[in-house]
């Protein structure tokens, strides 16, 4: 994927689908927080920036952990700045506290998405399936093309209904 924010705009119509069940700030941060590595790596000035986070074994693993940690914490000590900032973005908050359970299958789907998304996008990804196997045999430069494509129609899809979604009341 080019640009990180895509990796959460194609699944944020989710949220819109069901607001009680789809924690968009878990959506957020499952789907983009893992570009921390590339971005790592590029202010190291390191040409390799997909390493060994881009892979499944950490990103379903270690990594939904670690975001279902961070969001439920931020959802608890910072309640009122939440329903502020989604009100904000015109989210239209039903609720901004999510349960342990809805909040780690959100950050393993992910986790997931990302590593799919960016194993036909990027072909130095070396790590993807460590320890079992070493390059990156899913990159296609066609396949590279439709799924690009995808994610923006997806995005387009999400701002729909992200235009169109109103307050309950
Ligand atoms: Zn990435």
């Amino acid at each position: 994927m080019p640009i990180t924010p895509l990796h959460a705009s194609a699944f944020l119509f989710l949220y819109f689908k069901d607001k009680t069940r789809i924690d968009p700030l878990a959506l957020a941060v499952s789907t983009t927080f893992i570009d921390l590595e590339p971005l790592y790596y590029f202010i190291l000035g390191e040409l390799l920036d997909h390493r060994i986070w881009h892979g499944f074994t950490l990103a379903l693993t270690l990594y939904p952990i670690l975001v279902t940690g961070a969001v439920y914490l931020t959802e608890h000590l910072l309640e009122n700045r939440l329903w502020a900032i989604y009100k904000w973005a015109r989210l239209n908050p039903i609720k901004v506290r999510y349960s342990l359970q809805n909040i780690y299958l959100l950050s393993f789907f992910g986790g997931f998405s990302h590593i799919f998304l960016d194993m036909f996008t990027h072909p130095q990804m070396l790590w993807v399936l460590y320890p079992f196997a070493y390059g990156n045999p899913f990159y296609r430069g066609q396949a590279a093309i439709i799924v690009e494509a995808t994610v923006i129609v997806l995005t387009l899809y999400s701002l729909n209904c992200w235009l169109k979604d109103k307050p309950l009341k």
